[in-house]
Parts: structure tokens; sequence; C-alpha cells
């Protein structure tokens, strides 16, 4: 350990660690990248934080707060000499108000770990991502997370009250209210949703909490092998009386990895459509479920549904997909593009389309009743053909109307087309942003903004975080290079404009 770490590690009450196995455990999330970290740093409390992000600015050090490092494209990824800001041992509920709709958390509580405390309240809080046994609630307001129930209750952002956080400069500060009805001006806590720890990181965060429905069922439905979905997504997702709150799709491909016993039970060969039916009661549930077949036989769906008298342990089983995949094919294209309903099957025709002109085998899941969809190329996600395969993706879905990212952020792999989505005046109020909370650009550098090489060549971007794949290849075509200029430690002075 350096000279500098030692004295960071003797101003904080918390730890500093350079051995190879800790780093190795946070140098990757669940994308292919690899980062290169310095240092882990578990800071005891958020006087603690301070110290770290003012020291990290005193000596130019890159910081990349994580939780549960389950992000899909490199979000959480350090790179070269950044130093880790582990918050997963942050897992303290400090109080839940089921009466007045919040709980008080720090950042590190896993998902699942608050659902099962509010549970014995009566209350739960709606965003279930499939990484919801260990991703956590920091990680989850910082990507905007979402789970199947968002199709009723909408995705994180919706869901966080109150942010306690620590600005690049090292300012400590607050944003939002637990109050539930505030206008006073644009919402800082909208702001800090989704910004992939590069504003300021969360030390302490206030989530909204729903009351819990007496039935949650959980149905499986067979679908016919060859209906296109979006017929089905656009029937189910405008019919009353069903008190639905998830819809999701599984691809026969993606079902057939999911069947057979402790999964789905035995589903048949074809696709999927799994639902979520919210009642008060059984007798309610049951007149719901009625509703639902009687939709689904309007579209030409025959079969009966399987029923989960839980609907999370259904939530449970879906979560694995992305796992089942990662066990047949491991490293591979884990796509997260969205489009409104109505243009679904104008999308999987894409997908289709591009995957045939790259003779590249497709998987697809995804939350069907928003138009979100994840498309899983099996190809090596960092060679030519993988970038060619996100480029035409991301090409297609925005000719559809769609969005580059439904749910999973745009991390250090898609930075580079943010721009196509939003704009360049869009970009440059979010460059603006991150100067005014983050004026030496040490918070998360690599990740979100656009790369500014990729207007001025001539500037190749430094320390590209995780700009090897977890085989130690160059990422290629557009991934590479998808950066920040990082901070190196050195001499102070102004860092390169975020
Ligand atoms: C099997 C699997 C299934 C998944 N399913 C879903 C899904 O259904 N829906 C979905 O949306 N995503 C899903 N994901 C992606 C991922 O789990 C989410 O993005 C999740 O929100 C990340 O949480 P985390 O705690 O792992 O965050 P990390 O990976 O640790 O960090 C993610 C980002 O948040 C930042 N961050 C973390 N903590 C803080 C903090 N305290 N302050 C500031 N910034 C912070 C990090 O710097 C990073 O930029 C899945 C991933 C896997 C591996």
């Amino acid at each position: 350990m350096d000279r500098a770490l030692r004295d960071l590690a003797r101003s904080i009450g918390g730890t500093v660690a350079t051995d190879a196995v800790r780093l190795e455990r946070v140098s990757h999330d669940g994308s292919h990248l690899r980062g290169q970290p310095a240092a882990l740093v578990a800071p005891r409390d958020a006087d603690d934080v301070v110290r770290v992000v003012r020291w990290a600015r005193r000596h130019r050090v890159p910081l990349v707060a994580r939780g549960g490092g389950t992000s899909l494209d490199g979000e959480s990824v350090p790179g070269p000499g950044a130093l880790v800001v582990d918050l997963s041992g942050w897992t303290r509920i400090h109080d839940v108000r089921a009466d007045d709709g919040w709980a008080r958390v720090a950042p590190g509580v896993p998902n699942l770990a608050l659902q099962q405390a509010l549970a014995l309240r009566g209350a739960f809080f709606p965003p279930n991502p499939g990484s919801w046994a260990t991703s956590t609630i920091g990680g989850n307001v910082a990507t905007n997370a979402s789970g199947p129930r968002s199709f009723r209750y909408g995705p994180t952002r919706l869901w966080v009250r109150e942010i306690e956080l620590v600005l690049g400069d090292g300012t400590r500060t607050r944003w939002g209210s637990r109050v539930r009805k505030r206008s006073v001006g644009p919402d800082l806590v909208s702001l800090f949703v989704g910004s992939e720890g590069t504003l300021g990181i969360a030390t302490e965060i206030t989530v909204r909490i729903a009351p819990r429905p007496a039935v949650r069922r959980g149905l499986v439905v067979p679908l016919p092998a060859r209906g296109p979905p979006g017929r089905l997504a656009v029937a189910l997702g405008s019919a009353r009386g069903t008190g639905l709150s998830a819809i999701e799709y599984l691809d026969a491909g993606c079902a057939a990895e999911l069947a057979g016993p402790g999964g789905l039970g035995p589903v048949g060969p074809g696709p999927l459509v799994l639902l979520e039916v919210e009642a008060e009661s059984e007798r309610e549930a049951d007149r719901r479920e009625s509703e639902v077949v009687r939709t689904l036989r309007r579209t030409g769906v025959r079969a009966s549904p399987v029923r989960f008298g839980d609907a999370d342990e259904l939530w449970s089983v879906r979560g694995q997909a992305s796992v089942a995949l990662d066990r047949r094919f491991g490293e591979r294209i884990r796509e997260d593009v969205a489009v409104p309903p109505d243009r679904i099957d104008a999308l999987v025709g894409a997908i289709d389309r591009v995957a045939r002109r790259h003779a590249v085998p497709v998987y697809l899941f995804g939350h069907l009743g928003e138009g979100s969809l994840h498309p899983n190329f099996v190809v090596p996600p960092a060679s030519p053909t993988a970038s060619r395969i996100r480029g035409e993706l991301v090409a297609a879905t925005l000719a559809l109307g769609g969005t580059i990212s439904a749910e999973h952020g745009i991390g250090a792999i898609k930075a580079a087309h943010l721009e196509r989505e939003i704009g360049r005046p869009a970009v440059e109020v979010l460059r603006a942003l991150k100067r005014a909370c983050d004026p030496d650009g040490i918070l998360n550098p690599g990740k979100l903004y656009p790369p500014r090489a990729a207007r001025r060549s001539s500037r190749s971007p430094s320390g590209a975080a995780g700009s090897r794949s977890r085989r130690g290849g160059p990422t290629g075509g557009t991934d590479r290079g998808a950066a920040e200029r990082t901070p190196r430690p050195g001499p102070r002075r102004r860092a390169a404009r975020p």
C-alpha cells in the first residue's frame, strides 16, 4: 500500500484493502468488462465517505461507489487506479413507517432483504429486479432499476423520496423530502436516480413503500409457438378488471432453460408469458384470473395458466433467466431495449433480422407489458461482430421510437450511444450538471457520458473503465474507450471537462 493510501486508512474509521483477492472481487460487475482498481475502501459512515472523497480530490483518484456489483453495462467496473467505495456492508434498515409509506435505509441493503423486512409490516417496495437477492437499494436507485412489477408500479425513480449524499467536491447534502407532496422546483432526487454514481455517493435513502396486496398470484401461460407477443402485450396491458401487475415474456429457448422441477415446472416447448394478479381476497383473485383467461382467449391463446400461489416464487425463478443463459453460453451481449408496446412485434422482427444477418443465435426475454426486451445475442461481447450487432439494434430501436436502455442503464458499454438517443443539447446539460456536482470528474469516470473522443478523435481518452474483457482482450468497436478522461493521481489541476 503506498503512502497516500496509508494516510487514507489512518484518517477513516473504515478499512482500506489492496489485497488481490478483494480487488478481484470488485474488479468486475455482471458485464464482461473488467477493471483494475488500486484499492477497496469500506467506509464506516457518511463522515468517512466525506473524508474519502476529499482525499480522492486531493490525489486525483477516481472513485467508484459499489453496492452488489450486479450491474450489466460496466456501471460498477472500476477504471485503472480507481478506488472502489464498497457500500455492500451498509445493510441497516433504519426506520420503516408503513402508515406514512416510507422506509429509510442504508444504501447497501439488498432489495430482497428490504422486501422481507417490509412484508412483516404488511408493506413492500415495488421495484423487484431479477437480481433482487444481491443487488442493493443504492445500486437500484443509481441505475433506476425495474422488475416485473414495474408494469403496474413503474421503475425505482417513482419510489424514492429522499437521498442523503456526498457530492464529488466532498459536500454532504440531502435531496428530496419525506413529505408526500412537494413542489419546490426541479426534482433533484430524480436527477440522482439513474446517475450511476457519477454525481454523488448516496449514504442514506428514503424509499416510498406500498401496502402489500393480500393475494399475489403468479400465472405461467404457454403461448403458441409462433404468435407475435406484441398483440398479446397490448391486449393484456389494456384489459380491465384483471389486477395485473406484471406481464413478462420468455421465448421458447429461455423457457426451456427455466422449465422443470425447482423452476417453472413442465411448461411445454413454446414461449411463455408470466403474469402477476393482485387482489385483496382469493375470490377476487379468481375473478381477475378468469378475466385474464378471457383476454388470452380473445388473442388466440387457448392453454390454461399454471398457477404459483405466491408470485414472488415465480419472480425468483424468472430472475434466473439471465443466470441460466450464463451457465449455458457464458459471455454474450445482454441487451436492454424498449419500444412502445404497439411496436413490440416490429422490434422482435428487427432483432431476428440482426441475428440472422450475423448468423448469431438470439434468446429473448423481458418485461413485455412495457415493451422492454432483453435480447441475448450469443456472440463474444467484445468482438467486432458484437459491436456491429449493438449498433444495428440501437438504430432499429430508436427508429421505432424506443430507448437504448429500459432499466439496466448506460454504464461504459452504451456511453457512446447516449447522444443518439437524447441528442447533443441534452448531453451538454448532463455534462454541466456533472461539473456542478463533481468539478474534478472523480466520480465513476468513463460511465454514462459519451466519450469526447468520439468527436475529437485526436485526443483519445485515457484509462477507459473496463477497457479489457474478462478474457483479457480489449473491448472492440464502440464499447472501447467509452470513457470520460479518467483523472490520474498527480498534482492538483482541473480535470478534463466532463
Ligand atoms: C441476474 C441479474 C438479473 C438482473 N435483473 C435486472 C432486472 O430485472 N431489472 C433491472 O433493472 N436490472 C437488473 N439487473 C441489473 C442490476 O442488478 C441492476 O442494475 C441493479 O440495480 C444494480 O444494483 P447493485 O447493487 O448491484 O449496483 P452496482 O452494480 O454495485 O452499482 C451499479 C451502479 O450504481 C452505482 N452505485 C451503487 N451504489 C451507489 C451509491 N450508494 N451511491 C451512488 N452510486 C451508487 C455504482 O457506482 C454503479 O454505477 C440484473 C442483473 C443480474 C446480474
